[in-house]
């Protein structure tokens, strides 16, 4: 009835009702792939809760109720409907390092290991299973389960005589090789330890096997090295791994600067499921003319959404297990033996200054207080000398920070970049951690809610390949403190557990913000790249206990779905 009366009318109005209609069907074009029925956690604290939401061209265009995605299905939008299951924004992993991660696939696995008799039957049944491997290459041991906290050659003759072999302990820090391995290296009872390592003697005076810290090197130069082919190959399974974990973004810190080129043909061949920020990784007493050179390069070719350099790594010191860790007092039990820096306080301050008058990023591995101290010392200085300029300058680590150091991360936008698994309280991997430092510098051992609750950024990774890849089990350190079968009961030092919504906050936000790119990753949330996993079970109803245990369902990246176990 309303088109009954005056003409001209009845025009206007249709004219209007075709705006109107021409204004809908724009704001809701159909989009490329809606997620319904979902329980969105989306880490945006204005809307931490959502039923779905709709991606077009990569990014998240809405956010909302099943009811108000199904208006942006169209003919041709992919659905997914979660069917209730917790929807997450995509795990960003603030310490890794993917290239040798990947190769780490192919090798012996001796993570969890806890005994001797046990790593002996890993690595005899995979030099077995693989006779024509010119080298029998394993990870993961751990000090404690060798009687005198050490390996010797002897324990890895008994299972690789016919070839060399070399065994990295958890912790990266030292090697563990059998007799061939010390014949080919030419290491014998003269050899002389080089700078920052050392070729660990006997009574006699014999190499036993263990070479610690730059020691290692002496045997790494005889290790034939993957050729680009095997790279490839192995970088492949890598990112298989990281999809399969809900890893959508890696802050890469170190030996991955390298294989720049190759990430970027894996990108053109279609088959890159993880965005990477890949740090150039810079030894003592600096950056050279070269290293300026290729780190321009670099800078200038890689800076997109999936494959951007991320600035430098240094390396201040080692570990506090195996005493390489520099602290300020000595360690306890050890004499006056205090560990020390690997670069003097200030070359590492001159080489930070001039990264960050280029507006560059640094890493900094530091894991003793002198170290964190020193790290922080470096940053402070560079702000002097240029001005504050928001460079989130990371610290990496932070295994045993001296108290007055806490507050010096938010006053100097410092990211505290922790990875839980490594205060995994399991007595056979902090046992001699703990008798290192004794217990006072032990009560803040990890003390990452200390850090988060004096105002500073935080970001969580894992450092694989010394840890796995997998962030569950991080989350589950980070949240309960205790081990995988549930001790020390009420956690260790429980003051520094951090609740599940402060873990996942880390784990995704606080990644995006440790390589500025929180408006564009992190949440879901409109105008943010599409990257999200859907989960098989909900951490937020679950005993902390469990979290460890949960499976990736489906891994979206970009809006392109690049693992789907449903
Ligand atoms: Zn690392």
């Amino acid at each position: 009835m309303i088109f009954m009366g005056d003409p001209m009318k009845r025009i206007s109005l249709l004219f209007v009702l075709l705006i109107v209609a021409s204004y809908f069907s724009f704001a809701q074009a159909p989009a490329d792939l809606i997620i319904t029925h979902a329980d969105v956690y989306t880490v945006d604290p204005t809307h931490p809760h959502a039923e779905g939401f709709a991606i077009r061209d990569g990014r998240i265009v809405f956010v909302g109720t099943t009811k108000e995605i199904e208006r942006y299905r169209g003919p041709k939008t992919h659905l997914i409907d979660a069917g209730g299951k917790l929807v997450l924004p995509g795990i960003q992993d603030s310490h890794v390092h993917f290239v040798s991660g990947s190769h780490a696939l192919n090798k012996v696995d001796l993570q969890g290991a806890k005994s001797l008799v046990e790593i002996q039957r890993r690595i005899r049944e995979f030099a077995v299973k693989n006779p024509n491997a010119a080298w029998v290459q394993g990870r993961g041991w751990m000090y404690a389960s060798f009687p005198g906290d050490m390996p010797t050659r002897e324990q890895l003759d008994e299972v690789v005589r016919d070839r060399p072999a070399l065994m990295s302990c958890a912790d990266g820090h030292t090697v563990w090789v059998n007799s061939k391995a010390l014949e080919l290296a030419k290491i014998d009872r003269s050899t002389p330890s080089p700078k920052n390592g050392i070729i660990v003697h006997d009574a006699k005076g014999e190499p036993t096997g263990a070479l610690q810290e730059e020691a290692s090197g002496l045997v790494w130069k005889v290790v034939p090295e993957p050729n680009a082919e095997d790279t490839y190959n192995d970088l492949l399974k890598g990112l298989g791994e990281a999809s399969r974990q809900g890893v959508v973004r890696v802050h890469s810190l170190g030996g991955d600067f390298e294989w720049l080129d190759m990430l970027d043909r894996i990108r053109g061949e279609g088959k890159l499921t993880v965005r990477f920020s890949v740090a150039m990784f810079v030894s003592p007493p600096g950056i050279d003319a070269k290293g300026w050179a290729a780190l321009n390069q670099a800078r200038a070719r890689y800076h997109d959404d999936w494959i951007e350099q991320g600035g430098v790594k240094t390396m201040l010191d080692g570990v506090i297990d195996s005493l390489t860790g520099a602290m300020i007092d000595p360690y306890t039990g050890q004499g006056e033996n205090r560990g020390s820096l690997f670069w003097t306080p200030e070359d590492h301050r001159r080489t930070v200054a001039a990264l960050d008058a280029k507006n560059i990023q640094v890493a900094t591995h530091a894991i003793g207080d002198l170290a964190i101290r020193t790290a922080l010392d470096s940053y402070e200085y560079a702000a002097k000398q240029n001005g504050a300029h928001d460079m989130r300058h990371k610290v990496e680590h932070i295994e045993d920070i001296a108290a007055p150091d806490i507050p010096r991360f938010a006053k100097l936008g410092a990211i505290a970049s922790f990875q839980p698994l490594h205060a995994n309280p399991e007595p056979n991997w902090m046992g001699a951690w703990i008798d290192h430092v004794g217990p006072e510098r032990e009560q803040r051992a990890f003390a990452w809610n200390a850090v988060r609750k004096s105002g500073a950024h935080l970001a969580f990774g894992s450092d694989w390949p010394v840890v796995t890849i997998n962030p569950w089990e991080g989350m589950q350190v980070a949240v309960t403190r205790q081990d995988f079968d549930g001790n020390p009961p009420g956690g260790w030092l429980p003051q520094h557990r951090m609740s599940l919504p402060d873990t996942i906050y880390t784990y995704t936000m606080g990644g995006a913000y440790a390589v500025h790119r929180e408006n564009l990753e992190g949440s879901i949330q409109p105008g943010k790249l599409a990257d999200f996993i859907m989960v098989s079970q909900n951490v937020f109803e679950i005993d902390p206990h469990e979290i460890g245990k949960t499976k990736v369902l489906l891994t979206v990246v970009g809006g392109r779905i690049v693992y789907d176990a449903r």
